[in-house]
C-alpha cells in the first residue's frame, strides 16, 4: 500500500515525465516548422544564384526593379482588373509535421539526399473563391517561394486553370534588413488595377491603398475569411473606378468586408448575384 508521501512522489514524478515529453514534442514541430522554412529559403537563395539577381534593394528607393514587367503582355492589355494572391498562409498552410487533416503532401528532397513530405492543407473556400473572383478577375499568384515547390502546390490546387500566371520568389524585392516586398509597380498594370491579399503586412507597405490583410491561416477548419472577403471583392472593388479608394490596411478586415454592404448602390449587385449562384444549382430547362 502506497502513503500519501509516496503517491505525492509518483504523481509528481509523472506530471514532470509529461511536462518533458511536451517541451520534446514542442521542439520537434519547431525544427520541423524550421527545416520547412530552410527548405523555402534555400530554394529562392538557389533561384537567386541561378538567375544572378541577389540584390540588396534600399527601402527608400521608389525605382526599385523598374526594369521589365512582371506579368505577360496579355494580362497587362486586359481589361480585367487583377486579383494578385499570396500563396503560404493565405491560400495554404504547410507543415513537415503530419496535420490531422490535410489535403494532399507534396515530395520535398533536401540538400542533404534525404526525402520527406510536406503536408498541405488548403484555406476553406478557396475554391469557391478562386472560381468565382476569376468571373471578375485575371487571378496571379505572387509568392516569395521558388518555382518548384510553388508549381507543386499549384498544381494541386489550380485544376480548372484559374491562375492565369505564377511569380515566384527571384522577384520579391529584397531590403537590406532581410524582409521584402511585392512591388505591384513591377507588374506593369495601372495600381488602380490592382489588389493584392496577403497575410504579411511588410510585403505591401508601399501599396497601403493596394492590398487587403488577411489573416494568417495556420490550419483551422472553421476559417471563413475567404468567404467573408468574396462580397466584396465581387462587388464595390470590381466597379469603383480606382481599388486605391476602397482599399485601406490602416482599417480592418472587417471594416474592408463591410463595404460589399454600406454602399447601397452595390447592395442590389449582391442580390443578383446570389441569385446566380442560387439558380446555378436548377438544372437547365429547355423552354
Ligand atoms: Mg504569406
Amino acid at each position: 500500500m502506497q502513503t500519501e508521501q509516496e503517491y505525492q512522489q509518483h504523481e509528481h514524478q509523472q506530471e514532470s515525465e509529461q511536462l518533458t515529453q511536451q517541451k520534446q514534442r514542442q521542439l520537434n514541430q519547431k525544427n520541423l516548422q524550421d527545416q520547412l522554412y530552410e527548405f523555402k529559403k534555400e530554394e529562392v537563395q538557389q533561384v537567386l544564384k541561378e538567375q544572378n539577381q541577389s540584390i540588396q534593394i534600399d527601402p527608400n528607393n521608389n525605382d526599385v526593379g523598374s526594369t521589365s514587367p512582371l506579368l505577360p503582355p496579355e494580362l497587362i492589355k486586359s481589361k480585367r482588373r487583377l486579383l494578385v494572391m499570396d500563396m503560404d498562409e493565405t491560400m495554404i498552410y504547410t507543415s513537415f509535421k503530419k496535420l490531422d487533416k490535410y489535403d494532399f503532401t507534396i515530395p520535398v528532397i533536401h540538400p542533404s539526399g534525404h526525402t520527406s513530405k510536406v503536408y498541405v492543407k488548403k484555406r476553406p473556400f478557396l475554391n469557391m473563391f478562386l472560381q468565382e473572383c476569376s468571373n471578375e478577375y485575371d487571378i496571379v499568384v505572387f509568392t516569395a517561394a521558388g518555382p518548384r515547390y510553388t508549381n507543386e502546390v499549384l498544381d494541386y490546387i489550380d485544376l480548372r486553370s484559374v491562375i492565369s500566371h505564377r511569380i515566384f520568389g527571384n522577384n520579391v524585392t529584397r531590403l537590406a534588413d532581410g524582409k521584402y516586398i511585392k512591388d505591384l509597380g513591377r507588374l506593369g498594370k495601372p495600381l488602380a488595377d490592382v489588389i493584392l491579399v496577403d497575410d504579411t503586412p511588410d510585403v505591401y507597405a508601399k501599396h497601403p491603398k493596394n492590398a487587403v490583410h488577411i489573416g494568417k491561416f495556420k490550419g483551422e477548419e472553421n476559417d471563413e475569411q475567404l468567404k467573408q472577403l468574396l462580397p466584396v471583392l465581387l462587388t464595390t472593388l470590381a466597379t469603383v473606378d480606382n481599388v486605391q479608394n476602397v482599399l485601406d490596411t490602416s482599417q480592418s478586415f472587417e471594416w474592408l468586408c463591410n463595404k460589399a454592404v454600406i454602399d447601397g448602390k452595390h447592395v442590389w449587385y449582391v442580390i443578383y448575384y446570389y441569385c446566380n449562384v442560387f439558380t446555378s444549382f436548377i438544372p437547365q430547362i429547355n423552354i
